[in-house]
């Protein structure tokens, strides 16, 4: 059976965490999409780790990890990350990488940069990772997959011809030195060697593995409100962060991811600029921010402050619904305890009409929340196993959220580690 663990929100939901906890039961976990932009944090046995680009199945040895074909693949990076864990007594991991993935090229990461600072004041907020200059490549047909590393002749030649349109970008639009392909193509065959272990027919794979009825998850990256097509363009990713893209970013037929799990935070938070609503401001925000997570809402992969807000109903019941959400995992809940009032923004007002639709960027700008406000519970909830055993208004709280966002709560999540965690029938 294939499932898929994607965010409702702006990223930062929690789904390593959810990932993390399902994937002992999982046989294979497969990232899709995104790159090493952004990050997931996962506590276990063998401390805290911040992961990028490894799915979060790395940690268990019954478990084979995947990098689909979907994913930004940063090679440098990957066999970095790999290091970094059996440095720390992390078994090797069972890793596999599509060969028809592309590569992240260091050029992607400089151009990148060169655009944020030639934008300025009007930049993206981009994690510089190079996901933009990445997928702009891979669509417009320049981009390298993980196979053509294999094949000396084509590799040559098209890194000439790609150095030679770099080059006048380099030279005349950012007024940067220039690419050495001879140099480039050193660096590729070092990707090469780097790679060569881990390279697979990843999608063949995936058929058997689905004939033989392992248990697959798919673990997204960021959120509904990050995708290219349904979040807040342009302030959003550059890969889809939908569900259904998990069928490609895979290699896997759509009809058979049976589960989406759409990880939900019990507040909002977001990095970089874009629309969000439901913000607050100060003191409050300092607070939550402070309280959030575990040890803070800052960024896993920029350590950036993190952009804080009251639960958003509107911008969840959509961001479930993009997903096609089965049910939801209801994240963070202990961190609220302090509050006396939980305001839950229930309907965008635009224009003197207030609406519970999620409506387009240039409408977005100029929408103002309308809360509903919820008593706290004012008690630390962390510890609790069973949902009886929650405060009553903490109940209720989950309960007002789960009509909203129109999808049930099968999961409540009361703290970091894997064991906080609350089933509900
Ligand atoms: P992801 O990218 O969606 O995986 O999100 P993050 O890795 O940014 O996760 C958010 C943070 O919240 C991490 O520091 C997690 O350890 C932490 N976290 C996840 N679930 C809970 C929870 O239920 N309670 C608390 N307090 N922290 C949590």
């Amino acid at each position: 059976m294939v499932r898929a663990i994607v965010g409702a929100n702006w990223g930062d939901e929690g789904k390593g965490k959810i990932t993390d906890m399902l994937g002992e039961k999982s046989d294979i976990i497969v990232r899709f999409q995104g790159g090493s932009n952004a990050g997931h944090t996962i506590i276990n046995k063998y401390g805290k780790f911040a992961l990028h680009l490894l799915p979060s199945g790395v940690f268990y040895d019954h478990t084979t990890s995947i990098i689909g074909n979907g994913v930004a693949l940063n090679i440098p990076y990957l066999f970095n990350e790999i290091k970094g864990l059996t440095d720390r007594g992390v078994p090797m991991p069972k890793i596999l990488v599509s060969d028809r993935a592309q590569i992240m090229m260091p050029y992607h990461i400089l151009f990148d940069q060169y655009e944020e600072e030639r934008l300025g004041k009007k930049s993206f907020g981009s994690t510089k990772s190079g996901i933009a200059p990445f997928y702009s490549d891979k669509y417009a047909k320049i981009g390298f997959q993980v196979s053509e590393l294999f094949d000396d002749e084509v590799l040559e030649e098209k890194v000439e011809r790609v150095c030679e349109q770099k080059n006048i970008m380099l030279k005349y639009m950012y007024n940067k030195e220039e690419i050495n392909p001879k140099e480039l193509l050193k660096t590729l065959h070092e990707y090469r060697d780097m790679v060569a272990p881990f390279v697979c027919d990843v999608g063949a794979f995936l058929h058997d593995a689905i004939k033989d009825g392992k248990n697959i998850l798919l673990e997204g990256q960021l959120g509904s409100l990050k995708d290219p097509d349904f979040g807040i363009y342009p302030m959003v990713t550059s890969s889809s962060t939908l569900a259904a893209y998990g069928a490609i970013g895979a290699g896997i037929p759509p009809y058979e991811i049976k589960d989406i799990i759409c990880v939900v935070k019990a507040y909002s938070s977001a990095v970089g600029a874009g629309e969000f609503v439901s913000e607050i401001f100060g003191d409050e925000a300092d607070e939550l921010r402070r309280r959030g997570g575990d040890g803070g809402e800052f960024g896993a992969t920029t350590g950036r402050p993190r952009r804080m807000g009251w639960f958003d109903a509107v911008a969840t019941r959509y961001g479930c619904r993009v997903q096609g959400a089965t049910e939801v995992a209801f994240t963070v809940l202990d961190v609220l305890g302090y509050l006396k009032e939980l305001p839950v923004c229930v309907g965008y007002e635009i224009d003197g009409v207030v609406t519970k639709d999620f409506p387009v960027t240039s409408k977005l700008r100029k929408a103002k929340p309308v809360y509903e406000v919820l008593p706290g519970w004012g008690t630390d909830i962390r510890g609790i196993k069973t949902y009886e055993e929650l405060p009553e208004n903490c109940r209720k709280y989950i309960e007002f959220v789960e009509k909203q966002i129109e999808t049930p709560i099968t999961m409540v999540s009361n703290g970091p580690s894997r064991s906080d965690i609350i089933y509900r029938k």
